[in-house]
């Protein structure tokens, strides 16, 4: 079974308990403010090969992760952050209106997403579509006394009231100095590392509440729709390693002091990538899009297995050299299968799966992984039909799309945003035989590029 690093317990633990077949797992979704860089996709990478893992041990899995497309402020590392908000920022730069920002850049990621074989979770929740639900944790949280609200609309969280703050990047409150601005510090947080679940204001992207107009903090974003779409008992909780502190320390004590428990039990985070031998980060300018490996010629897959090439908590650096190896590493596995194809179909090499299997579930051990499949495609020892059927069982986890040289298309359609819904009210629609709603429905999809067909069996879309 499938054990990971546990960044609080600071130990391998096994993910699954006895009799689970169902595993959650919160991922920290994308700021929808820029497209994502290699970097940020190697973050989700990693709730991806979870699931695809637990699904070759029969374990299914749900998988949340959030749209942030308001509140993130620009000095996110610091506990209480300031500055602007990063949406409304672009906006700004780019002439357009804060929401066509966010559907913009949310557009772009899950076309990137897609390019990178990343199934689409379950749960895509957008932070402005969910304000009721932080506007009901704040409220409770005053209500237990780990929030206050100030007089110009803004609730702080009492981060003295949560004695185990810290667990998961050590950071233990005595020990958190004040921000390097000291003056930057509000003198009416009762504690300098407070930080605000809400914040008054009447800017654009603001909402009323009880303590008056403004809009949420970025952490508590995260505990409204984890807690709100799966439940208090959480698996498995992912990031970048950037978001042990404060996201997640923060978002940790907000939950649990929500619920009056430990909502996640595996709190589980990947290391960085660095590009030439630096942090990929926007601010660095260091930054490769997925678009760029394309415009190159090279297969999109090919960052995929350069990312496999090491284990996710493991620092790795990529080159235009590696990317173009693994262009190259793709293109023959894909020939290759193809030929095994068409030899006489032979039962799957069980050690050499069995070893990959295990290197698979012993973290995530991907390179290991990677050797064997190398070592299976020189062994002539191994009929090429078992060669065959081994590359593609284990492709189910690495989705490289080795058999699409045999037939199978490149990439999974995805419904662009919206669309979902639209699909699911014209099925409430023909449900109820109301055929001009069902029609008008069919002609709004189609405006997104959506075509429905009607079928005995119900209505599908291409
Ligand atoms: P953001 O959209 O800025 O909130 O970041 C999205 C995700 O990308 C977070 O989980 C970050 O931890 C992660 N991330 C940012 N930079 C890198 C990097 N260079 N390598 C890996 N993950 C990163
Ligand atoms: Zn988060």
């Amino acid at each position: 079974m499938l054990w990971l690093y546990d960044t609080r317990s600071r130990q391998l633990e096994p993910v699954v308990s006895p009799g689970t077949r169902v595993v959650r797992v919160y991922t920290c979704g994308p700021t929808v403010y820029r497209y994502a860089h290699v970097g940020n996709l190697r973050s989700y990478l990693l709730p991806d090969l979870i699931r695809r893992v637990l699904e070759r041990h029969r374990v299914g899995t749900v998988l949340c992760q959030n749209i942030t497309d308001v509140g993130h402020l620009v000095d996110d590392d610091e506990i209480d952050a300031s500055g602007e908000d990063k949406v409304l920022q672009q906006a700004r730069r780019e002439g357009r209106s804060a929401l066509e920002i966010a559907r913009f850049y949310e557009d772009a990621f899950r076309r990137d997403t897609a390019a990178l074989n990343l199934r689409p979770p379950e749960y895509t929740p957008r932070a402005t579509e969910t304000i009721d639900l932080m506007i009901e944790m704040i409220e409770g949280l005053i209500e237990k006394g780990h929030a206050y609200a100030l007089d110009d609309g803004s609730v702080y969280f009492d981060a003295r009231s949560f004695p185990t703050y810290g667990e998961i990047s050590g950071n233990r409150l005595d020990a958190l100095k004040p921000a390097h601005r000291l003056e930057a510090v509000d003198p009416r947080k009762r504690f300098h590392a407070d930080w605000a679940l809400w914040k008054g204001s009447d800017r654009d992207m603001t909402w009323e509440t009880p303590w008056g107009r403004g809009f949420p903090g970025w952490h508590i974003e995260c505990s409204a729709m984890s807690l709100r779409f799966l439940g208090e008992h959480i698996d498995v909780h992912t990031g970048g390693k950037d978001l042990r502190f404060p996201h997640h320390e923060d978002e940790r004590a907000q939950s649990n002091a929500s619920v009056g428990h430990d909502v996640v039990k595996h709190w589980v985070h990947g290391e960085h990538l660095l590009f030439d031998g630096r942090k990929m980060a926007k601010s660095t300018g260091n930054v490769v899009l997925l678009s760029d490996v394309e415009a190159a010629g090279l297969d999109p897959l090919a960052v995929r297995l350069s990312l496999l090439e090491h284990r996710y908590r493991q620092q790795m650096n990529l080159t235009w050299d590696t990317l173009q190896a693994a262009d190259r590493t793709l293109r023959r596995w894909r020939q290759r299968v193809a030929e095994w194809a068409e030899s006489p179909s032979a039962p799957i090499a069980e050690d050499y799966r069995d070893r990959a299997q295990t290197a698979l579930d012993d973290d995530l051990d991907t390179p290991t992984t990677l050797r064997v499949l190398r070592e299976l495609e020189r062994d002539e020892s191994v009929p090429p039909g078992s060669r065959f059927e081994t590359f593609l069982y284990l492709d189910n986890v690495l989705g490289l799309d080795l058999s699409i040289d045999i037939g199978k298309p490149r990439v999974a359609p995805v419904l662009p945003p919206g669309a979902a819904e639209l699909l699911e009210a014209r099925a409430q629609a023909r449900e109820a035989k109301d055929w001009p709603a069902s029609d008008r429905l069919r002609d709004e999809l189609a405006a997104l590029g959506v075509k429905v067909t009607d079928t005995p069996e119900g209505q599908t879309w291409s």
